[in-house]
């Protein structure tokens, strides 16, 4: 076995044994802080990948690394079966502010939707789930089951039972949709992966009352519009909206991994053993989420998100029409459709020292974090709109 020592042993490392599964950049990642990571040549980047939105507070945030250091070195696990006193802390903080009584804890955002999917069968006896086109929920079987993504699904069906799916922001159809066996709707305040696109708030209120009427659990899938950054702590805040169910992840612990699924009153009481994980709830983690929690309160995170993205979206609103088809977003949550494929603007940023997402194949998806200097938001969107200005023309 050799010692790494450069970039390309490293890559050559990697290759030799991940899996597979992930389509990967030739970039080594060794270091961050706040909104730059820094590759092993010790280059630095604009991160507008925000660790695909697990990374609102930055990378190596004092008060977060600070929180991690002292419970790792008090308490790291303990299962649920144990009360504890970081998890009733965050628990009591946490379900305040949802305005959601209950939430059951995990590890990831595929767990967070598992949970709430299985809660809104528990809730109401029922099998039949309805999610959205181009809506995303994860890669396990239940969450892959509400996923819409076809490349994503066909090798893995028949999947499970009783999943459909309608178009988003059309209320006639989720009205078609919904009978007295559906059990719950899914959907996203803003569909992240399926190309940054916003619901409307009628449609959102819509689905809302749908579900009221017809005895289903309103399940919002906030993985990706959680914590901060759509402007508002959680994205249906921004339309009055009280989800029965409400799947959030990514940047809940500051960078660790941990999910929740919150539990609203139309959720009756669950029964023990119903569902379960080993490391959720653990005092690592919960720790991680309030110090994670503080930093988003204290220092206004949905506030920044907010003017930042608002300021972005109305710039970006001049790139030329001959290449960009449309732009779209709420607070830090930024999509740039273009006229042509994403990927070679992807490299061409990279190269310029910016890092962004893609959100399929022509949308150019920007999550920055929440802690982005205004400076270097700056920085990044000049030379987003530089290498967007520099494609070729296409008219149609
Ligand atoms: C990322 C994401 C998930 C899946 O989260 P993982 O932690 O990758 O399992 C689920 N729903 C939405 C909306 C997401 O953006």
């Amino acid at each position: 076995m050799s010692t790494p020592t450069d970039t390309q042993t490293f890559m050559q490392m990697e290759e030799a044994h991940t899996s597979g599964v992930y389509p990967k950049r030739p970039l080594t990642v060794v270091r961050g802080e706040g909104a730059y990571l820094w590759d092993e040549s010790g280059r630095r980047y604009i991160d507008c990948v925000g660790g695909q939105g697990s990374a609102n507070f930055g990378h190596a945030h004092p008060a977060i690394v600070a929180a991690i250091q002292q419970q790792a070195a008090t308490l790291m696990t303990a299962p649920e079966i144990f009360y504890n006193d970081k998890r009733a802390l965050l628990l009591d903080r946490l379900t305040s502010l949802a305005n959601m009584p209950r939430a059951y804890l995990c590890n990831s955002g595929a767990e967070a939707v598992e949970a709430a999917l299985k809660f809104a069968i528990l809730a109401t006896k029922r099998h039949e789930i309805i999610a959205t086109n181009r809506g995303f929920h994860g890669r396990t079987m239940g969450a892959l089951s509400a996923t819409w993504e076809p490349k994503y699904r066909e090798p893995f069906q028949p999947l499970i039972p009783g999943f459909k799916h309608v178009q988003y922001n059309d209320l006639a159809a989720m009205d078609a949709a919904i009978t007295d066996q559906t059990a719950g709707v899914i959907v996203e305040i803003v569909q992240g992966e399926g190309g940054v696109r916003p619901g409307d708030a009628d449609y959102l209120r819509g689905v809302q009352a749908l579900c009221h009427e017809r005895g289903a659990m309103f399940i919002v899938d906030e993985v990706q519009t959680g914590f901060g950054r759509t402007g508002k702590l959680f994205a249906h805040q921004h339309y009055d909206l009280q989800p029965d169910l409400m799947s959030i992840a990514k940047s809940m612990a500051g960078g660790l991994p941990m999910g929740a699924c919150l539990i609203g009153s139309r959720v009756p009481a669950l029964q023990a053993q119903t569902h379960g994980s080993t490391f959720g709830g653990n005092p690592l983690a919960c720790a991680a989420a309030l110090a994670a929690l503080d930093v988003m309160v204290n220092d206004d995170l949905p506030g920044r998100a907010a003017a930042l993205g608002g300021w972005l979206l109305e710039r970006f609103e001049n790139l030329p029409k001959t290449k960009v088809r449309e732009v779209r977003g709420l607070g830090l949550i930024i999509g740039i459709e273009l006229r042509s494929k994403v990927s070679p603007v992807l490299k061409t940023l990279q190269e310029r020292g910016v890092l962004a997402l893609p959100a399929g194949m022509n949308v150019l998806r920007l999550l920055p974090p929440l802690v982005i200097e205004r400076d270097a938001l700056d920085e990044a969107a000049t030379i987003i709109e530089d290498v967007i200005n520099g494609l070729p023309e296409l008219s149609s």
